[in-house]
């Protein structure tokens, strides 16, 4: 991302806010210490390949990281990649598989789909079974606080009673709670039936599937909730600035993850909880277990763009529900070709005029306080489009002011630097993606008939028009590189 443009206002940058889960208010925000942002997002359970709702959360992490460095702060964000869990377990024992034969190549395919969505790498991607360590000694430091205790079954929980702040962040009365749990779940061995469990007791499955290790109460693994507290103290410290995820992680994950770190270090684990709203697909929330999930590969094979993808999802506040369809897929599509059209037009113009200056000015202003403003996305797209219709009309008028056109170019860089929604021609072109099937099915022939240089020269001939492959057991895929 280009530095921030040098405004001719002097107008003094708007302060950043941000609604925090904790106080249920928008509240102006900043690093505690210097100017890198500690950020921890939840990521993703890797058993399964992530699907567009779980994407939609990341993407809202990615909003949020690229806005803070607009705003001029470092980020340092951690995502950790839960890659031991009931589910993991569940699907190696019917696979049988170990968890790392099943999480490994799920993990492969994240990374693709993000890079395939243009989400920024995080710093760190912490996988759980590299922090049992620090998870035991955590859990250890519970112990001795009088917090956590181990029970007949042999696992060791959270005795939520001994820590009178928890259900601040859901605010649901720890007595409802309690209630709908014991309903709920039939477990006499905890003290209280809504304790959780922070270590559990190995069961033959999980020692089948390499998910057990050794601890001072016993073979076992860590809960879920565990896993994020230990990381994020682990990589970030014991005070991070944002901790982020989806609404459903509200509680209970991120309740307890609050109870167990402030438990154990005595300071305020968050200073932020920000939660991104759900994807729906037809009225309900895309989940596997609801089998109406899209996926980032579904939308590849139907020709959707990652900028359509971006828009379609900045497009509505990330506190807001957002209903997937056709309908609006294809209007993100337009929406995007004709951010493409201007950002080939700008690079090809020569000259531009003082209004369209101006025009950038306005829109720099706009679109930074519409993402300052609690990451008011459709605001800032609103922004960005009306400077489009304008600088267009002022391009139209063929000025020869070579400042004014650079101005232009530089704020729609810096715009689109948060926003990354210009489509890549490459895979938008219907032509040029049959070319590259018909070259890729060429290579695979020549392959087959063991006629590796004719392969190599089709690879090279791809490379010559910003086309890279790379040859997967599920075969060759194709991306244009960036
Ligand atoms: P999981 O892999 O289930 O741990 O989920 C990863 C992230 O996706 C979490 O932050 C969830 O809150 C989020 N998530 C799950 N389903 C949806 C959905 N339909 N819309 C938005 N976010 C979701
Ligand atoms: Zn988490």
């Amino acid at each position: 991302m280009p530095p921030p443009p040098q405004s001719d206002s002097s107008a003094a940058t708007p302060p950043f806010r941000l609604y925090n889960t904790l106080t249920r208010s928008v509240e102006p925000f900043e690093p505690a210490e210097g100017d890198t942002v500690r950020f921890y997002s939840c990521g993703p359970t890797v058993y399964n390949p992530a699907h567009l709702g779980n994407f939609r959360t990341f993407l809202f992490a990615d909003l949020l990281r690229r806005t803070l460095r607009l705003r001029g702060w470092k980020v340092r964000q951690v995502m950790n990649l839960t890659d031991v869990d009931d589910k993991i377990i569940r699907r190696a024992h019917e696979q049988g598989k170990t968890i790392r034969e099943v999480t490994e190549p799920v993990t492969a395919i994240f990374h693709e789909d993000r890079e395939y969505l243009r989400i920024e790498r995080a710093e760190v991607y912490p996988k759980a079974t590299d922090y049992i360590p620090q998870m035991i000694a955590l859990v250890a430091r519970l112990i001795e606080q009088g917090v956590a205790y181990q029970a007949d079954d042999k696992s060791v929980y959270f005795a939520i009673d001994r820590f009178p702040p928890y259900g601040k962040l859901s605010r649901l009365d720890t007595r409802e709670v309690r209630a709908g749990a014991r309903v709920a779940q039939d477990d006499y061995s905890k003290e209280n039936a809504q304790d959780f469990a922070l270590w559990k007791a190995a069961k033959p499955e999980d020692e089948a599937a390499g998910a057990a290790w050794d601890s001072p109460w016993g073979r076992g693994r860590p809960g879920w909730h565990l896993e994020c507290s230990a990381m994020a103290i682990d990589l970030l410290g014991e005070t991070l600035d944002i901790h982020c995820g989806g609404v459903d992680l509200i509680f209970p994950h991120h309740e307890d993850e609050i109870a167990q770190s402030e438990a154990a270090t005595g300071h305020t684990f968050s200073r932020f909880w920000c939660h991104g709203a759900f994807l729906l697909n037809e009225g309900a929330k895309m989940a596997k277990r609801v089998g109406n999930v899209t996926t980032v590969q579904g939308l590849r094979e139907g020709q959707v763009s990652a900028a359509a993808v971006r828009h379609f999802v900045f497009n509505t506040h990330y506190r807001k529900e957002l209903n997937l369809s056709e309908e609006a897929l294809e209007a993100s599509t337009h929406a995007v070709r004709r951010v493409g059209d201007f950002a080939e037009r700008l690079a090809g113009a020569t000259g531009g005029t003082q209004e369209l200056a101006r025009a950038a000015d306005v829109a720099l202003a706009e679109v930074e306080a519409a993402l300052f403003d609690d990451l008011n996305a459709p605001n800032a797209l609103a922004g960005l489009f009306t400077f489009i219709t304008r600088a267009n009309a002022e391009l139209d008028r063929h000025g020869s002011d070579k400042s004014a056109l650079e101005r232009a170019r530089e704020v729609f860089a810096h715009i689109n630097g948060v926003l990354d929604i210009v489509p890549d021609r490459r895979i938008d072109d219907p032509e040029l993606v049959a070319w590259v099937d018909e070259r890729i099915a060429a290579r695979r022939a020549a392959r087959d008939r063991r006629d590796f240089g004719e392969a190599d020269r089709i690879r090279a001939e791809l490379a010559g028009r910003g086309i890279v492959i790379e040859d997967t057991p599920a075969g060759t895929k194709w991306k244009p590189d960036r």
